[in-house]
């Protein structure tokens, strides 16, 4: 049985419970944890709070040096805890020893940041005095949490720690409830490697108790949402009444645009790529696809030849070559959502031009398997063109130009990512500034760089992680008055 992490000790729920993670690909306990309560969530954010001055008076550099030694910890030990979280996830090996890397990569991103950060000195107007000026101090901003979802558990927790601790805030984080394995793994590493107590602590449990508890606890001063649009309208509402400082990456529908002059092998390899990874599990997967006429009987062929190359299996397994492995969907709960919205789509004349069931091989029958699809002639008001579609189904509709594709990508209440497929500067210009979208991806995958900011508009959130900008969320700014120092 696991333990979590509190003020540097691995420790039980106070009140003894526990829960078991389950693995999608067979339905077995992988492991147990506990479930904390209200009491142990007081008990962490009290100790976040007594290594709140300390941290902050650590220098940025020594910051980023005992950060860093446990990184080297964590990269020593990438495959085993990439194994761990295909075991909880589901997702395949190869795609899970790339989140650790991603996780890696991000954390080393922000260690290189810890001693770049800076205020400024801003000239005043002299009847203030001559030579006065003013100061923009930045400080930490005192006790963050960070809230992450299941589908990326690794990256999503690094885009909180790294900026949280490298600003001087301890952090306290609650990964899903089904995927708090190789997350406590991770922390407790980093924790080995000198961090000191109550500063990085991690506690397992479901959102509507440890969540809540963290987000309504009045000494957190700042919560970092990764989940669904309407975990996000929770968390803002209850994090609102003590004025909390708040970032939510939620839920989307990213649209595709495929253009007639473009790249078709590439366009096709990012359109897989975009949809299928993860077994679809992504926020900013390419949940609408818009292919110009011209183009479309090719590439829908070309896309079909590729997702019939997908073999379901554990995610610890490999097919023979030249086959992908695709994992199982995270839950029953995952799968059951996505075949209704699958079969809401067909009942109302859509057509399935491959996969959309769950397979029949006896071995996968303890997993949440589920064929990936490809979908045509899909209505516009059906739950697969108007939901957050999170799972491995594809709808294609074919376009007659720009201004039709760019109004139909604008036409959903999400604005995560998007891209378009074209040669054609003013194209991808037109689509960068007028899809409302976060981020709009050119003849690129869909994937979050940790160099840049990623952050949703509309029903997709509100603020940014990645980049640098995402440490401004973690600290506060002071201003200050130096006046009349040459008053004589
Ligand atoms: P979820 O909203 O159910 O859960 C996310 C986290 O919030 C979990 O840790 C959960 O325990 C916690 N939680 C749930 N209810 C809570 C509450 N009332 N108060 C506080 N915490 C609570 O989401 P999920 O199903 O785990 O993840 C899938 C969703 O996350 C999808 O909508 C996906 O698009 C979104 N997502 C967004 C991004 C992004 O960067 N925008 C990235 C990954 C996933």
């Amino acid at each position: 049985m696991s333990k979590m992490l509190i003020n540097g000790q691995w420790t039980d729920a106070l009140n003894g419970e526990t829960h078991p993670v389950f693995n999608p690909a067979n339905g077995q306990v992988v492991d147990t944890v506990p479930a904390a309560s209200r009491a142990d969530v007081d008990l962490a954010v009290k100790a976040a709070q007594a290594a709140l001055p300390g941290w902050a008076d650590v220098s940025p550099d020594e910051r980023a040096a005992l950060i860093r030694q446990g990184l080297h910890q964590v990269a020593a030990q990438a495959k085993e805890i990439a194994a761990l979280l295909t075991a909880e996830q589901g997702k395949p090996a190869f795609e899970a020893q790339s989140e650790v890397q991603h996780f890696l990569h991000g954390m080393e991103f922000y260690a290189g940041l810890a001693s770049k950060l800076r205020g400024a000195q801003v000239p005043l107007p002299p009847a203030l005095g001559k030579h006065a000026y003013g100061l923009v101090l930045k400080r930490p901003v005192g006790v963050c949490a960070g809230i992450v979802p299941w589908n990326f558990p690794l990256t999503l927790m690094g885009t909180k720690v790294g900026p949280a601790l490298m600003a001087g805030n301890p952090i306290l984080i609650k990964p899903a409830r089904t995927t708090p394995l190789a997350t406590l793994k991770i922390i407790g590493l980093l924790n080995e490697a000198g961090l000191p107590p109550g500063v990085l602590q991690c506690l397992t449990g479901a959102g509507s108790v440890v969540g809540e508890s963290l987000v309504t606890h009045p000494a957190v001063r700042r919560v970092a949402l990764t989940g669904s649009s309407e975990t996000g309208r929770r968390v803002m509402q209850i994090a609102g009444a003590d004025f909390k400082r708040i970032t939510l990456e939620l839920g989307g529908s990213d649209p595709c645009i495929v253009c007639p002059d473009a790249n078709l092998k590439r366009a096709l390899s990012g359109v897989v790529v975009g949809r299928y990874w993860n077994a679809g599990q992504q926020c900013l997967a390419i949940k609408r696809l818009y292919v110009f006429a011209e183009v479309y009987d090719a590439f829908v062929e070309g896309l079909l030849e590729r997702v019939g190359s997908y073999r379901l299996g554990d995610g610890a397994t490999r097919p023979e070559k030249p086959f992908i492995r695709m994992g199982p969907l995270h839950s029953a709960q995952q799968r059951a959502e996505v075949e209704g919205q699958l079969a809401d789509a067909v009942a109302r004349g859509a057509k399935v031009l491959i996969g959309g069931q769950r397979p029949n091989e006896r071995a996968l029958k303890d997993g949440h398997f589920f064929e990936p699809a490809v979908v045509l002639d899909v209505p516009a008001d059906s739950r697969l063109a108007t939901e957050e579609v999170f799972g491995p189904v594809l709808p294609i509709w074919k376009v007659k130009a720009l201004d039709e594709a760019i109004e139909k990508a604008n036409g959903s209440p999400w604005g995560l990512g998007s891209s378009i497929w074209t040669q054609n500067l003013s194209w991808a210009n037109r689509a960068i500034r007028e899809i409302e979208a976060g981020v709009t991806w050119v003849n690129q995958i869909h994937y979050g760089y940790d160099e840049l900011p990623f952050g949703g508009v509309k029903a997709s959130g509100l603020g940014h992680e990645h980049g640098p900008e995402a440490v401004e969320y973690y600290l506060e700014r002071k201003g200050a008055v130096f006046g009349g120092l040459d008053w004589e």
